[in-house]
């Protein structure tokens, strides 16, 4: 394929990628946005494998390395629960942070990428050019080493094989401090190293700090606040692959990766808007307390719990005239978003106002919800986002909750010790009744105890959501 072939895919590709994202900002048109998106990297790796920077002789590595990559990723994206999506994406995210940090030693390593193309003729960097293509590496290695290590710990956390209790050690703004003003220093020793030898050793420890600040980072970050870590680690893992575009001088992957880089961080703004959180004090850590399990020791909210029955849940629904529905972590846990959009059917046949409040931070990654109900096929249109209808809920006879905690939790507007003190919430207690459906008295994510549970107007229906609901549809159906 000639140069300029390659360049106008490139270009093409980069128009389906922005295309893409555009589509994916809205349920109806993301599958379209989907479509572009694939198109797009289709063309890109066609470009790149058959362009003029892949010599024939590197062909059959590329696509053995392609068949042996591509049978993993499909196997695990066939394999893997949707409530694991959530780890999958973190471990992705961290592949890419590795690739920067290979993709950097190997350029360093690499003799020819000293040098450049000049119509045709592969001619040496000048000295300027040399600097800049050194601070790419370092730069590129540096982002790819906290992305790898960050994204790992995220994965850690988000599968529960790391605790959420945010880890604070003593000082740690200063060990942040005096691991940056290391890197600094060595990078100036980086780009003065006289030999291979010596800017190894550079990039070797400021590779190895990289990699200990990833872990901290994470670390420091509690429970209630890892949404906005796995969409700020999103963003690093578009930063990373851009710095890998600069290292390979390849313009596509800077485009990509700016865009995945700028969107991640979009997204990572609009997480800590919806969470009330400052961004700067989230990297810096240190919210949000224990994960699962029990809540808490004297923070317990005094009152009585009143259960109730799947008949007298389809009795309460019956009745009803408007509902909202609110589905958290637990129904993507149960699988329960079909029979929900039976129950939901059913009820509007009825002439019942049905409709679903999602918090943006409902479930384990930025819009869960929202793809779990896609699949059931509930009407778009009925799916509100959390301001559109907090005002509803007086006015709702039922609010039925269907395993959220956290993203309902009064305690987040009365209780300012409350590890998620100040984060807006569904109001699901205003509603003359509210229903929530769990397994247990267990607490959410954020690991803290909920006194929607107590409240009068609440009853509680024990059980896993699928089976629930299902018993709920045939009450309501008989
Ligand atoms: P929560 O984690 O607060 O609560 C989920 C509830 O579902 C649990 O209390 C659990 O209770 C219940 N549950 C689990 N399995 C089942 C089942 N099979 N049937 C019925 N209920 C079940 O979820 P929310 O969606 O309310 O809130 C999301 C939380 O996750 C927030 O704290 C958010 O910060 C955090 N988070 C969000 C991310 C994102 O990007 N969206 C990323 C990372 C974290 P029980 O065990 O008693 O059944």
């Amino acid at each position: 394929m000639s140069a300029s072939l390659a360049t106008v895919s490139y270009i093409g590709a980069t128009i389906l990628f922005i295309l893409s994202l555009g589509g994916l900002s809205n349920p109806e048109t993301s599958r379209r946005g989907n479509l572009y998106g694939m198109i797009g990297m289709a063309i890109a790796v066609l470009a790149t494998v058959f362009g003029p920077r892949v010599t024939m002789g590197g062909i059959p590595w590329i696509i053995a390395a392609m068949v042996a990559g591509g049978t993993v990723g499909l196997y695990a994206a066939r394999t893997v629960k949707m409530t694991q999506m959530p780890e999958l994406v973190a471990l992705m995210h961290s592949l890419v942070g590795l690739a920067a940090c290979l993709v950097g030693f190997a350029s360093y390593i690499d003799p020819s990428s000293a040098m450049h193309l000049v119509d045709g003729n592969m001619v040496p960097l000048s000295e300027a050019e040399k600097a800049i293509h050194e601070i790419e590496i370092y730069v590129g290695i540096l982002i790819g080493a906290i992305t790898f290590s960050g994204s790992i710990i995220a994965f850690g956390k988000l599968s529960g094989k790391i605790g959420g209790n945010p880890m604070l050690l003593p000082a740690r703004h200063f060990i942040n401090l005096a691991g940056l003003l290391v890197v600094i220093y060595f990078g100036r020793e980086f780009l003065h190293a006289t030999s291979i030898s010596d800017g190894m050793l550079s990039l070797v420890v400021m590779t190895f700090i990289a990699l200990l600040f990833g872990v901290h980072m994470v670390m420091a970050i509690g429970g209630a606040d890892m949404p906005v870590v796995v969409s700020m680690l999103n963003s690093y893992s578009g930063w990373a692959a851009a710095a890998t575009g600069f290292m390979l001088s390849n313009d596509l992957l800077i485009v990509t990766g700016a865009l995945v880089g700028s969107s991640g961080a979009i997204l990572s703004y609009i997480m800590c808007a919806a969470m009330n959180r400052h961004f700067i004090s989230v990297i810096a850590g240190g919210f949000g307390t224990t994960s699962g399990a029990a809540p808490a020791a004297g923070a317990e909210p005094a009152g009585e719990v009143v259960s109730i029955s799947s008949a007298e849940t389809a009795e309460l629904l019956n009745e009803a005239k408007n509902v909202i529905i609110i589905p958290g972590y637990g129904m993507a846990v149960a699988q329960a978003q079909h029979t929900v959009y039976e129950i939901t059917k059913h009820l509007r046949e009825k002439g019942v106002n049905v409709r679903f409040g999602i918090h943006p931070v409902a479930g384990r990654m930025p819009g869960h919800m929202n793809v779990l109900l896609a699949e059931a096929k509930v009407p778009y249109d009925i799916v509100m986002e959390m301001d559109e209808l907090n005002d509803d809920f007086p006015k709702t006879d039922v609010a039925m909750v269907i395993g959220a905690n956290d993203i309902v939790n009064p305690g987040a507007q009365d209780d300012p010790n409350s590890p998620i003190a100040g984060m807006p919430v569904l109001e699901a207690w205003k509603a003359k009744t509210s229903i929530v459906m769990k397994r247990s008295m267990a607490s959410g994510y954020a690991g803290v105890d909920n006194p929607l549970f107590y409240k009068e107007n609440n009853r509680m229906l024990f059980g896993d959501a699928k089976k629930m609901l299902d018993e709920v549809l045939v009450v309501l159906k008989g």
